[in-house]
C-alpha cells in the first residue's frame, strides 16, 4: 500500500506513514486485508429422528416382555414393525438374536447333557 500523502510504500496495515507521518486510511486497509473468516465453531446437531427412550418407557418394555406369549409378539412387532423408536427397535432385535442364539444354545448343550445322562443310565443298568 502507499501513503496518500506523499506516495512513499508502507507496509500492509501500518496506522501512520513511515515517511511523513501521515495517517494512513484505515477504510482502504480493511478493503486490501484478506476477509476475516470466523473459525467454524462447534453448534450442537439438531436434533433429528426419534426422541431416547425414557428409563420409564424402558420398565415398561421389560415389564411388557416378562409376559409369556405376549413378549414373543411384542417382540417380533418391535423388531419389524413400523413407527417403532428406533431405540425400541434396536434393543427388539438384540433381545430376538440373542434369544435365538441362547436358544440354539440351551437345545445344544441340552441334547448334549441328555446323551450324557443316557449314557450314564445306561451304563448303570
Ligand atoms: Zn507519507
Amino acid at each position: 500500500m502507499f501513503c496518500e500523502n506523499c506516495g512513499k510504500q508502507v507496509p500492509q496495515g501500518s496506522l501512520f506513514c513511515d515517511g511523513c507521518g501521515a495517517k494512513m486510511d484505515v477504510q482502504q486497509q480493511n478493503v486490501q486485508q484478506p476477509v476475516y473468516t470466523a473459525p467454524q465453531q462447534y453448534r450442537p446437531q439438531p436434533q433429528y429422528g426419534a426422541p431416547v427412550m425414557t428409563v420409564g418407557q424402558y420398565i415398561i418394555m421389560f415389564l411388557l416382555l416378562a409376559v409369556p406369549l405376549l413378549n414373543i409378539f411384542l417382540i417380533f412387532k418391535w423388531s419389524f414393525g413400523r413407527d417403532v423408536n428406533p431405540n425400541k427397535k434396536n434393543l427388539a432385535r438384540t433381545i430376538l438374536i440373542t434369544g435365538i442364539v441362547m436358544g440354539i444354545l440351551s437345545a445344544v448343550m441340552g441334547a448334549t447333557l441328555t446323551n450324557i445322562l443316557n449314557d450314564i443310565l445306561s451304563q448303570m443298568q
